[in-house]
């Protein structure tokens, strides 16, 4: 029997709130691609435009130059509405001032899964994860909550907004304690272009040689030897609606 389990597939639409550009695309992408070609809808949400992401770019310049790279590679995997919340990138906090932002978005978007990444403390062994996606999808699990709890963040319910309780998942991509992955063998390649449109953002970052596709493709045939298929992606899920042994 495989050790990763399937995710569900019987939802229409979903959010994914990350901290950065570029973060749904160290992994997730190509399963966003499969989604979108399924019909289901997706938005994505950057909580900051990373804008302190390349050395040589003034953050001024560079929050630019990332928020548009973020929208072309959303483009390519069927995302067409990408918002970005200009936190300040590198020192997010998690707390309530960054719950009440997020709950904002989640009942505006009204999502059955949100999707975020890793928040553990590391990638696995010791390669440590960085303090904005920590901050981030802690935060996303209580906004998630709160979203639906018309008590909270009531000011935000004063007009056309109403609270929404409809998340069921939320979904933690490359989290090492994922237990569960999604076949990503036919858009794979969809994957692989939405990563390399983050051009600016790769060249910043100095690594001689950086080949997107086979950076990509090494875990994702890792994982999919744990889940039965060529590639696949991996995910933590925290059950909300469906109950805990989905
Ligand atoms: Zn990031």
């Amino acid at each position: 029997m495989a050790e990763l389990e399937p995710l569900r597939e019987d939802w229409e639409r979903a959010l994914c709130i990350v901290a950065h550009p570029d973060d749904m695309e160290f992994g997730a992408a190509a399963a966003v691609a499969r989604w979108t070609g399924q019909g289901k809808q997706i938005g994505y949400c950057m909580v900051t435009s990373g804008e302190a992401g390349i050395d040589g770019m003034h953050p001024e310049q560079c929050r630019a130059v990332r928020e548009q790279e973020q929208i072309d590679s959303a483009r390519l995997v069927g995302v067409h509405q990408v918002e970005f919340l200009r936190q300040p990138d590198g020192i997010l906090e998690y707390g309530v001032p960054m719950r009440r932002l997020l709950a904002e978005v989640v009942r505006r978007h009204r999502p059955e899964i949100v999707i975020t990444g890793n928040f553990r403390d590391t990638f696995g062994g010791t390669a440590l994860n960085q303090a904005d996606h920590i901050a981030v999808g802690r935060a996303v699990l209580d906004a998630v909550r709160d979203a639906g709890n018309r008590w909270i963040f009531p000011e935000q319910l004063q007009g056309l907004l109403e609270p929404w309780g409809g998340v069921r998942q939320v979904w933690a991509a490359g989290s090492p304690e994922s237990r569960h992955a999604v076949d990503i063998g036919d858009t794979f390649d969809d994957g692989v272009a939405s990563l390399e449109a983050h051009r600016a953002y790769i060249e910043g970052l100095g690594w001689e040689h950086f080949d997107a596709g086979e950076f990509l493709e090494g875990f994702a045939r890792q994982t999919g030897q744990r889940f039965g298929s060529a590639l696949a992606a991996p995910f933590e899920v925290f059950p909300l609606g469906w109950g805990s042994e989905d």
